[in-house]
Protein backbone atom coordinates (compact mmCIF):
# COMPACT_ATOMS: atom_id res chain seq x y z
CA UNK A 1 0.00 0.00 0.00
CA UNK A 2 1.35 3.31 -0.51
CA UNK A 3 1.01 5.48 2.47
CA UNK A 4 0.24 8.52 1.48
CA UNK A 5 -3.05 9.88 -0.44
CA UNK A 6 -2.76 10.60 -3.95
CA UNK A 7 -3.01 13.78 -5.27
CA UNK A 8 -6.25 13.25 -6.58
CA UNK A 9 -7.24 12.42 -2.95
CA UNK A 10 -5.35 15.10 -1.28
CA UNK A 11 -7.49 17.61 -3.58
CA UNK A 12 -10.78 15.85 -2.47
CA UNK A 13 -9.49 15.96 1.08
CA UNK A 14 -9.65 19.41 1.01
CA UNK A 15 -12.71 19.81 -0.93
CA UNK A 16 -14.27 17.87 2.29
CA UNK A 17 -11.85 20.27 4.57
CA UNK A 18 -13.82 22.92 3.08
CA UNK A 19 -17.31 21.70 3.08
CA UNK A 20 -17.14 20.83 6.12
CA UNK A 21 -16.13 24.12 7.34
CA UNK A 22 -18.95 25.52 5.42
CA UNK A 23 -21.64 22.91 6.15
CA UNK A 24 -21.00 21.26 9.60
CA UNK A 25 -18.89 23.83 12.00
CA UNK A 26 -21.74 25.94 12.21
CA UNK A 27 -24.47 23.86 13.41
CA UNK A 28 -22.12 21.75 15.67
CA UNK A 29 -23.62 22.72 18.61
CA UNK A 30 -26.91 22.66 17.12
CA UNK A 31 -26.43 19.34 16.26
CA UNK A 32 -25.28 18.28 19.75
CA UNK A 33 -28.18 20.11 21.52
CA UNK A 34 -30.64 18.53 18.77
CA UNK A 35 -31.54 21.95 17.08
CA UNK A 36 -30.42 21.02 14.11
CA UNK A 37 -32.71 17.76 12.59
CA UNK A 38 -30.52 15.44 11.79
CA UNK A 39 -32.58 14.18 8.62
CA UNK A 40 -31.89 17.58 6.76
CA UNK A 41 -28.44 17.16 7.02
CA UNK A 42 -27.79 13.96 5.41
CA UNK A 43 -30.19 15.30 2.98
CA UNK A 44 -28.10 18.23 2.60
CA UNK A 45 -24.46 15.92 2.43
CA UNK A 46 -26.13 13.51 0.25
CA UNK A 47 -27.32 16.32 -2.37
CA UNK A 48 -23.68 17.72 -2.25
CA UNK A 49 -22.63 13.78 -3.20
CA UNK A 50 -20.74 12.90 0.34
CA UNK A 51 -22.18 10.34 0.57
CA UNK A 52 -22.35 8.04 -2.18
CA UNK A 53 -18.76 7.99 -2.56
CA UNK A 54 -18.29 4.45 -2.22
CA UNK A 55 -21.31 3.65 -3.74
CA UNK A 56 -21.48 1.52 -7.58
CA UNK A 57 -22.47 3.81 -10.37
CA UNK A 58 -24.96 1.67 -11.16
CA UNK A 59 -27.00 2.66 -7.91
CA UNK A 60 -26.22 6.12 -7.97
CA UNK A 61 -22.63 6.05 -6.46
CA UNK A 62 -19.82 7.24 -7.61
CA UNK A 63 -17.75 4.08 -7.68
CA UNK A 64 -15.10 5.50 -5.57
CA UNK A 65 -13.05 3.90 -2.98
CA UNK A 66 -13.98 3.63 1.02
CA UNK A 67 -10.55 5.59 1.65
CA UNK A 68 -12.23 8.84 -0.29
CA UNK A 69 -15.33 8.45 2.56
CA UNK A 70 -12.83 7.99 5.51
CA UNK A 71 -11.58 11.30 4.63
CA UNK A 72 -15.04 12.82 4.59
CA UNK A 73 -15.17 11.41 8.02
CA UNK A 74 -12.53 12.41 9.06
CA UNK A 75 -13.07 15.92 8.13
CA UNK A 76 -16.72 16.04 9.62
CA UNK A 77 -15.57 14.99 13.04
CA UNK A 78 -13.21 18.04 13.07
CA UNK A 79 -16.00 20.07 13.74
CA UNK A 80 -18.67 17.27 15.39
CA UNK A 81 -18.02 13.75 15.94
CA UNK A 82 -21.49 12.68 16.95
CA UNK A 83 -22.22 13.15 13.64
CA UNK A 84 -19.08 10.56 12.09
CA UNK A 85 -20.91 7.73 14.66
CA UNK A 86 -24.44 8.60 12.87
CA UNK A 87 -22.32 8.37 9.51
CA UNK A 88 -20.19 5.33 10.30
CA UNK A 89 -23.68 3.43 11.25
CA UNK A 90 -24.95 4.79 8.11
CA UNK A 91 -22.01 3.81 5.44
CA UNK A 92 -21.62 0.27 7.21
CA UNK A 93 -25.45 -0.78 6.34
CA UNK A 94 -24.29 0.25 2.67
CA UNK A 95 -21.10 -1.79 2.57
CA UNK A 96 -23.32 -5.07 4.19
CA UNK A 97 -25.83 -4.72 1.53
CA UNK A 98 -23.00 -3.75 -1.45
CA UNK A 99 -21.57 -7.28 0.01
CA UNK A 100 -24.11 -9.07 1.32
CA UNK A 101 -27.17 -7.74 -0.73
CA UNK A 102 -29.60 -9.43 -3.59
CA UNK A 103 -29.96 -7.67 -6.79
CA UNK A 104 -33.41 -6.65 -5.60
CA UNK A 105 -31.79 -5.25 -2.26
CA UNK A 106 -29.42 -3.32 -3.75
CA UNK A 107 -31.63 -1.23 -6.20
CA UNK A 108 -34.08 -1.00 -3.25
CA UNK A 109 -31.84 0.95 -0.66
CA UNK A 110 -28.43 2.08 -1.98
CA UNK A 111 -29.54 5.18 -4.28
CA UNK A 112 -32.01 6.33 -1.39
CA UNK A 113 -29.05 5.95 1.39
CA UNK A 114 -26.30 7.61 -1.17
CA UNK A 115 -28.55 10.45 -1.70
CA UNK A 116 -28.98 10.73 2.39
CA UNK A 117 -32.92 10.76 1.70
CA UNK A 118 -33.14 7.33 3.78
CA UNK A 119 -30.70 6.86 7.39
CA UNK A 120 -30.05 3.69 7.66
CA UNK A 121 -28.68 1.98 11.20
CA UNK A 122 -27.23 -1.04 12.44
CA UNK A 123 -29.22 -3.39 15.18
CA UNK A 124 -27.27 -5.55 17.32
CA UNK A 125 -26.53 -5.23 20.64
CA UNK A 126 -29.34 -6.52 23.25
CA UNK A 127 -29.83 -5.48 26.97
CA UNK A 128 -27.61 -9.17 27.56
CA UNK A 129 -25.55 -9.34 24.35
CA UNK A 130 -22.82 -6.45 24.12
CA UNK A 131 -19.80 -7.18 23.09
CA UNK A 132 -20.69 -10.95 22.80
CA UNK A 133 -23.40 -10.04 20.03
CA UNK A 134 -23.67 -13.95 19.61
CA UNK A 135 -25.45 -13.97 22.47
CA UNK A 136 -28.14 -12.52 20.47
CA UNK A 137 -31.62 -13.38 22.21
CA UNK A 138 -34.08 -11.58 18.74
CA UNK A 139 -35.80 -14.00 17.26
CA UNK A 140 -36.67 -14.57 13.71
CA UNK A 141 -39.59 -17.17 13.22
CA UNK A 142 -40.70 -18.39 9.70
CA UNK A 143 -44.14 -16.52 9.71
CA UNK A 144 -46.59 -16.37 6.43
CA UNK A 145 -44.17 -16.40 3.93
CA UNK A 146 -41.93 -14.63 6.00
CA UNK A 147 -40.05 -14.02 9.18
CA UNK A 148 -41.87 -12.72 12.56
CA UNK A 149 -39.37 -10.48 14.46
CA UNK A 150 -39.41 -10.68 18.58
CA UNK A 151 -37.16 -9.02 20.65
CA UNK A 152 -35.32 -5.82 21.64
CA UNK A 153 -32.23 -3.80 20.72
CA UNK A 154 -30.69 -1.29 22.54
CA UNK A 155 -28.27 1.75 22.03
CA UNK A 156 -29.23 1.85 18.14
CA UNK A 157 -27.80 4.84 16.67
CA UNK A 158 -30.04 6.97 14.07
CA UNK A 159 -33.42 4.83 15.98
CA UNK A 160 -35.36 7.66 15.64
CA UNK A 161 -34.22 9.17 12.20
CA UNK A 162 -33.98 5.94 10.40
CA UNK A 163 -35.74 4.41 7.92
CA UNK A 164 -33.94 1.25 7.71
CA UNK A 165 -32.34 -1.26 10.09
CA UNK A 166 -29.95 -4.15 9.57
CA UNK A 167 -30.83 -5.89 12.52
CA UNK A 168 -29.13 -9.40 13.89
CA UNK A 169 -31.51 -11.84 14.84
CA UNK A 170 -31.35 -15.15 16.16
CA UNK A 171 -32.86 -18.14 13.25
CA UNK A 172 -31.89 -21.45 15.19
CA UNK A 173 -30.28 -22.42 18.29
CA UNK A 174 -27.34 -22.21 16.71
CA UNK A 175 -27.61 -19.78 13.76
CA UNK A 176 -27.54 -15.98 13.23
CA UNK A 177 -28.89 -14.13 10.31
CA UNK A 178 -29.10 -10.29 9.33
CA UNK A 179 -32.52 -8.98 8.34
CA UNK A 180 -33.43 -5.64 6.73
CA UNK A 181 -36.67 -3.76 8.10
CA UNK A 182 -37.68 -0.98 7.34
CA UNK A 183 -38.60 0.95 10.41
CA UNK A 184 -42.15 2.26 9.23
CA UNK A 185 -44.22 3.25 11.98
CA UNK A 186 -46.47 0.35 12.96
CA UNK A 187 -47.67 -0.78 16.00
CA UNK A 188 -45.25 -4.09 16.14
CA UNK A 189 -42.56 -1.48 16.34
CA UNK A 190 -41.58 0.24 18.95
CA UNK A 191 -38.76 3.14 19.19
CA UNK A 192 -37.30 4.82 22.71
CA UNK A 193 -36.64 8.29 23.14
CA UNK A 194 -32.97 9.42 22.58
CA UNK A 195 -30.66 8.06 25.40
CA UNK A 196 -28.57 10.94 26.70
CA UNK A 197 -25.13 10.46 26.95
CA UNK A 198 -22.13 11.86 27.88
CA UNK A 199 -20.07 12.24 24.48
CA UNK A 200 -21.24 11.77 20.86
CA UNK A 201 -24.75 13.33 21.57
CA UNK A 202 -26.23 14.12 18.09
CA UNK A 203 -25.99 10.52 16.92
CA UNK A 204 -29.48 9.52 18.48
CA UNK A 205 -29.31 6.40 20.66
CA UNK A 206 -32.45 4.75 20.76
CA UNK A 207 -33.54 1.39 21.62
CA UNK A 208 -36.12 -0.82 19.57
CA UNK A 209 -38.28 -3.37 20.77
CA UNK A 210 -39.88 -5.70 18.30
CA UNK A 211 -43.51 -7.64 18.70
CA UNK A 212 -44.28 -10.09 15.93
CA UNK A 213 -43.20 -7.69 13.70
CA UNK A 214 -43.72 -9.20 10.55
CA UNK A 215 -41.28 -8.76 7.25
CA UNK A 216 -40.64 -10.47 3.81
CA UNK A 217 -38.70 -13.25 2.99
CA UNK A 218 -36.67 -11.30 0.68
CA UNK A 219 -35.82 -9.34 3.84
CA UNK A 220 -32.79 -11.39 4.89
CA UNK A 221 -28.53 -10.89 3.79
CA UNK A 222 -27.82 -13.94 2.23
CA UNK A 223 -25.34 -15.28 4.33
CA UNK A 224 -23.56 -16.20 8.06
CA UNK A 225 -25.12 -13.39 10.30
CA UNK A 226 -22.63 -13.59 13.00
CA UNK A 227 -19.85 -12.87 10.19
CA UNK A 228 -21.80 -10.38 8.54
CA UNK A 229 -21.89 -8.96 12.58
CA UNK A 230 -18.00 -8.91 11.99
CA UNK A 231 -17.57 -7.56 8.98
CA UNK A 232 -20.22 -4.84 9.85
CA UNK A 233 -17.98 -4.13 13.06
CA UNK A 234 -14.76 -4.09 10.13
CA UNK A 235 -16.54 -0.88 8.81
CA UNK A 236 -17.83 0.99 11.59
CA UNK A 237 -14.47 1.01 12.96
CA UNK A 238 -12.56 2.39 10.34
CA UNK A 239 -14.92 5.25 10.12
CA UNK A 240 -15.09 5.45 14.11
CA UNK A 241 -11.11 5.68 13.82
CA UNK A 242 -11.76 8.61 11.24
CA UNK A 243 -13.72 10.61 13.16
CA UNK A 244 -11.28 10.09 15.83
CA UNK A 245 -8.43 11.33 14.32
CA UNK A 246 -10.66 14.03 12.81
CA UNK A 247 -11.07 15.30 16.59
CA UNK A 248 -7.83 15.35 17.67
CA UNK A 249 -6.48 17.02 14.71
CA UNK A 250 -9.13 19.67 15.77
CA UNK A 251 -8.35 20.02 19.32
CA UNK A 252 -4.50 20.13 18.53
CA UNK A 253 -5.30 22.92 16.29
CA UNK A 254 -7.18 24.46 19.00
CA UNK A 255 -4.50 23.75 21.88
CA UNK A 256 -1.54 25.49 19.20
CA UNK A 257 -3.81 28.59 18.88
CA UNK A 258 -4.08 29.14 21.93
CA UNK A 259 -0.06 28.80 22.91
CA UNK A 260 0.23 31.00 20.65
CA UNK A 261 -1.49 33.72 22.06
CA UNK A 262 -2.30 33.14 25.72
CA UNK A 263 0.58 35.02 28.12
CA UNK A 264 1.78 33.83 31.27
CA UNK A 265 4.84 34.97 33.32
CA UNK A 266 5.51 37.64 30.26
CA UNK A 267 5.68 35.33 27.46
CA UNK A 268 3.06 32.94 25.18
CA UNK A 269 2.34 29.78 27.14
CA UNK A 270 3.66 27.96 23.81
CA UNK A 271 7.10 29.08 24.73
CA UNK A 272 7.30 26.79 27.38
CA UNK A 273 8.85 23.51 26.66
CA UNK A 274 6.02 21.88 29.22
CA UNK A 275 3.31 23.11 26.44
CA UNK A 276 5.40 22.44 23.57
CA UNK A 277 6.03 18.87 24.42
CA UNK A 278 2.19 18.09 24.69
CA UNK A 279 1.63 19.42 21.35
CA UNK A 280 4.73 17.33 20.03
CA UNK A 281 3.33 14.55 21.46
CA UNK A 282 -0.59 15.28 19.88
CA UNK A 283 0.67 15.90 16.62
CA UNK A 284 2.49 12.62 16.42
CA UNK A 285 0.58 10.32 17.57
CA UNK A 286 -2.18 11.60 15.42
CA UNK A 287 -0.37 11.10 12.69
CA UNK A 288 0.09 7.62 14.04
CA UNK A 289 -3.34 7.02 14.28
CA UNK A 290 -4.20 8.19 10.95
CA UNK A 291 -1.60 5.99 9.10
CA UNK A 292 -3.03 3.49 10.63
CA UNK A 293 -7.09 4.49 9.86
CA UNK A 294 -5.68 4.87 6.21
CA UNK A 295 -4.14 1.58 6.24
CA UNK A 296 -7.44 -0.17 7.56
CA UNK A 297 -9.85 1.69 4.97
CA UNK A 298 -7.72 0.70 2.03
CA UNK A 299 -8.12 -2.64 3.66
CA UNK A 300 -12.03 -2.42 3.06
CA UNK A 301 -11.45 -1.69 -0.61
CA UNK A 302 -9.10 -4.33 -0.97
CA UNK A 303 -10.96 -6.93 1.03
CA UNK A 304 -7.39 -7.42 1.89
CA UNK A 305 -7.03 -10.48 4.22
CA UNK A 306 -5.93 -8.41 7.14
CA UNK A 307 -8.30 -6.19 7.03
CA UNK A 308 -10.22 -7.60 10.46
CA UNK A 309 -6.73 -7.21 12.38
CA UNK A 310 -6.03 -3.61 10.81
CA UNK A 311 -9.70 -2.55 11.47
CA UNK A 312 -9.24 -3.64 15.15
CA UNK A 313 -6.05 -1.86 15.52
CA UNK A 314 -6.91 1.39 13.77
CA UNK A 315 -9.99 1.75 16.10
CA UNK A 316 -8.57 0.79 19.03
CA UNK A 317 -5.31 3.24 19.13
CA UNK A 318 -6.90 5.86 17.16
CA UNK A 319 -9.91 5.85 20.16
CA UNK A 320 -7.02 5.89 22.55
CA UNK A 321 -5.07 8.59 21.43
CA UNK A 322 -8.17 10.90 20.88
CA UNK A 323 -9.08 10.06 24.66
CA UNK A 324 -5.48 10.89 25.98
CA UNK A 325 -4.97 14.27 23.73
CA UNK A 326 -8.51 15.51 23.73
CA UNK A 327 -7.62 15.68 27.26
CA UNK A 328 -3.76 17.20 26.63
CA UNK A 329 -5.21 19.69 24.57
CA UNK A 330 -7.99 20.94 27.54
CA UNK A 331 -5.13 20.86 29.81
CA UNK A 332 -3.10 23.68 27.19
CA UNK A 333 -5.98 25.63 27.37
CA UNK A 334 -6.65 25.48 31.34
CA UNK A 335 -9.57 27.21 32.08
CA UNK A 336 -11.02 28.41 28.42
CA UNK A 337 -10.48 24.43 27.39
CA UNK A 338 -13.56 23.33 29.93
CA UNK A 339 -15.79 26.08 29.11
CA UNK A 340 -18.65 25.03 27.69
CA UNK A 341 -17.99 27.52 24.95
CA UNK A 342 -15.12 25.51 23.44
CA UNK A 343 -15.48 23.09 21.23
CA UNK A 344 -12.53 20.95 23.27
CA UNK A 345 -14.94 20.43 26.21
CA UNK A 346 -17.18 18.49 23.59
CA UNK A 347 -14.34 16.61 22.21
CA UNK A 348 -13.24 15.47 25.56
CA UNK A 349 -16.53 13.72 26.17
CA UNK A 350 -17.09 12.52 22.75
CA UNK A 351 -13.56 10.80 22.42
CA UNK A 352 -14.23 8.65 25.75
CA UNK A 353 -17.39 7.45 23.74
CA UNK A 354 -15.08 6.54 20.69
CA UNK A 355 -13.30 3.80 23.37
CA UNK A 356 -17.49 1.75 23.76
CA UNK A 357 -19.36 2.90 20.58
CA UNK A 358 -18.82 0.27 17.70
CA UNK A 359 -17.13 -2.24 19.91
CA UNK A 360 -15.14 -1.50 22.84
CA UNK A 361 -11.14 -1.35 23.04
CA UNK A 362 -11.50 -4.69 24.62
CA UNK A 363 -13.09 -5.84 21.97
CA UNK A 364 -10.98 -4.86 19.55
CA UNK A 365 -8.00 -6.25 21.64
CA UNK A 366 -9.70 -9.67 21.77
CA UNK A 367 -10.08 -9.25 17.75
CA UNK A 368 -6.30 -8.14 17.29
CA UNK A 369 -5.12 -11.08 19.59
CA UNK A 370 -7.24 -13.58 17.45
CA UNK A 371 -5.94 -11.91 14.53
CA UNK A 372 -2.49 -12.72 15.14
CA UNK A 373 -2.97 -16.35 16.32
CA UNK A 374 -1.80 -16.71 19.93
C1 LIG B 1 -22.67 5.65 21.75
C2 LIG B 1 -22.94 4.20 21.46
C3 LIG B 1 -23.40 3.84 20.22
C4 LIG B 1 -23.69 2.51 19.94
N1 LIG B 1 -24.23 2.18 18.74
C5 LIG B 1 -24.67 0.95 18.52
C6 LIG B 1 -25.40 0.63 17.33
O1 LIG B 1 -25.64 1.49 16.47
N2 LIG B 1 -25.85 -0.63 17.16
C7 LIG B 1 -25.63 -1.59 18.10
O2 LIG B 1 -26.06 -2.71 17.89
N3 LIG B 1 -24.96 -1.32 19.23
C8 LIG B 1 -24.49 -0.08 19.47
N4 LIG B 1 -23.84 0.22 20.64
C9 LIG B 1 -23.63 -0.83 21.60
C10 LIG B 1 -22.18 -1.19 21.71
O3 LIG B 1 -21.78 -1.93 20.59
C11 LIG B 1 -21.98 -1.93 23.03
O4 LIG B 1 -22.17 -0.98 24.06
C12 LIG B 1 -20.62 -2.52 23.14
O5 LIG B 1 -20.48 -3.58 22.24
C13 LIG B 1 -20.32 -3.01 24.55
O6 LIG B 1 -21.39 -3.72 25.09
P1 LIG B 1 -21.88 -3.38 26.57
O7 LIG B 1 -22.03 -1.91 26.66
O8 LIG B 1 -23.05 -4.23 26.83
O9 LIG B 1 -20.66 -3.78 27.50
P2 LIG B 1 -20.30 -5.24 27.99
O10 LIG B 1 -20.20 -6.19 26.87
O11 LIG B 1 -21.19 -5.61 29.13
O12 LIG B 1 -18.83 -4.99 28.56
C14 LIG B 1 -18.56 -4.33 29.80
C15 LIG B 1 -17.04 -4.22 29.91
O13 LIG B 1 -16.47 -5.53 29.92
C16 LIG B 1 -15.53 -5.62 28.84
N5 LIG B 1 -15.52 -6.99 28.33
C17 LIG B 1 -16.57 -7.70 27.85
N6 LIG B 1 -16.15 -8.91 27.44
C18 LIG B 1 -14.82 -8.96 27.65
C19 LIG B 1 -13.80 -9.94 27.44
N7 LIG B 1 -14.08 -11.14 26.89
N8 LIG B 1 -12.52 -9.65 27.81
C20 LIG B 1 -12.23 -8.45 28.37
N9 LIG B 1 -13.14 -7.48 28.58
C21 LIG B 1 -14.42 -7.73 28.23
C22 LIG B 1 -15.98 -4.62 27.83
O14 LIG B 1 -14.94 -4.25 26.93
C23 LIG B 1 -16.42 -3.47 28.73
O15 LIG B 1 -15.30 -2.75 29.15
C24 LIG B 1 -23.49 1.52 20.93
C25 LIG B 1 -22.99 1.90 22.18
C26 LIG B 1 -22.71 3.22 22.45
C27 LIG B 1 -22.20 3.59 23.82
Amino acid sequence: MNTFLSAAQETLKSNYQSIAEKQIMPIAKALEEHKQPLKEVFATLGQAACLNTAVPKEYGGQGGSFLNFALFVEAVAQYEAGLGLSLASHASVIELIKKYGSENQKARYLSALARGEEIATLAFAEVTAGTDFSACQMEARESKGGYSLNGKKVWVVNGEVASLAVVLSRVAEDKLAMFLVDLKSSASLKISANREKLGLRSAFTNDIEFHDHQISAESVLLGDGAEQALFAFDVSQVLIGASAIGLVESATNHAAEHARKREQFGVNIGQFQGIQWKLADMGTECAGARLQVYRAAWAVDENAKDLRLYSAMCKWFAARVARIHSGEALQVMGSFGISEDSPVERFYRDAKVMEIAQGTAEFQKMTIVKQLDI
